[in-house]
């Protein structure tokens, strides 16, 4: 009788630790703008790793930003996961974001992908590059975003809206290097050289060149790692007619950017939050997560995908991501000025 008691209490009591265990791990709460099925497998991993359980809400990018802006200090997020550092740090500037001090992620991620202040971090970078028809024009006539503007490529860009952040990120850091009256004048150039109204994607641009509509496309490079590994053979097909062209080499380098993340400042599991961080720049993380979207990984030393190697290695503007942010509201007031619809 008195051994059957003990025993009932040894599981009672095994079974409470467990439980008691398991809150202490506890969760965290991730708005993420990226699709579930590039972060979801990671997730997982995390959560075996570190029994902490993660709850996913994915949407649009401007409207989890939303989201966080009216939810305000009620917000149940505890980590924004976002595309371009203008869209991290507008999230700054409404001060949605907190610092995280972090010596894993310092160590990890290059001064110049994250944010100074430490509210954001890089987490996958992608550079915005040219995408030409090899037919119809020569390798040794590229040379750099500035040049696009010359007249000899009348008609013959493919080039989205101004409304997208990805071009507004490239016309802020040529602000930053070159000046804003300089750089208006190159947009008017850029615009005059357009084969047709903007419309559309990135991906949209590339299939322009494919199809014959314009000779050279500016888009971020894993639209292209995407169409040629496309399930859509006629993806593949358009992507094979097109190479990939390093601007501003002899200059201060391609323009990239990442997608990253950040700790909201409503963030209730601050330990959490901070260690997903750290897990998201990981060696294997790291390597998983920039592959799945043919991204570059951050960390120095992770190997890159094969599509990536097909492309070579680059020099990248050296400029602090932040840069872009700050530069974002005169990067949109000069496109609206120089016609850049
Ligand atoms: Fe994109």
């Amino acid at each position: 009788m008195r051994s059957r008691i003990w025993a009932t209490l040894g599981v009672a009591a095994l079974s409470l630790g467990a439980t008691l265990d398991a809150d202490a791990q506890g969760e965290v709460n991730l708005y993420s703008s990226r699709q579930e099925a590039l972060i979801r497998p990671l997730l997982d991993m995390f959560t075996q790793q570190t029994g902490i359980e993660v709850n996913l809400v994915s949407g649009n990018d401007d409207a989890i930003i939303e989201r966080l802006r009216i939810e305000g200090a009620n917000s149940p997020a505890d980590v924004l996961l976002t595309a371009d550092a203008g869209r991290l740090h507008r999230a700054k500037s409404l001060d949605l974001l907190q610092p995280v001090r972090s010596a894993t992620i310092d160590a990890a991620v290059p001064p110049a992908y994250r944010d100074p202040a430490g509210m954001w971090t890089g987490l996958s970078l992608r550079a915005r590059v040219l995408m030409y028809a090899p037919e119809r024009v020569a390798a040794t006539d590229l040379s750099t975003y500035e040049a696009l503007a010359e007249p000899k490529w009348r008609g013959r860009l493919c080039i989205r809206s101004s409304d997208n952040i990805y071009n507004q990120s490239l016309t802020a850091a040529l602000i930053a290097h070159h000046g804003v009256e300089h750089v208006e004048h190159w947009a008017q150039g850029l615009v005059a050289n357009f084969a047709r109204p903007p419309a559309g994607g990135d991906r949209d641009q590339i299939q322009g060149v494919a199809a014959g509509q314009c000779d050279i496309a500016l888009a971020n490079t894993y639209y292209l790692g995407g169409m040629l590994r496309s399930d859509d053979p006629a993806q593949r097909e358009a992507a094979g007619k097109i190479a990939v062209f390093w601007p501003n080499q002899q200059a201060q380098g391609t323009h990239v950017n990442v997608s990253g993340a950040g700790v909201t400042k409503a963030a209730r599991n601050v330990d959490n939050a901070r260690r997903l961080l750290e897990f998201m720049v990981s060696d294997e993380a790291q390597r998983w997560y920039a592959e799945s979207n043919s991204e570059y990984p951050v960390k120095a030393g992770v190997p890159w995908s094969d599509v990536l190697q097909s492309w070579g290695t680059f020099k990248a503007d050296a400029l602090n991501l932040a840069t872009l942010g700050e530069n974002n509201a005169e990067a949109l007031r000069l496109m609206d000025r120089a016609g850049w619809k």
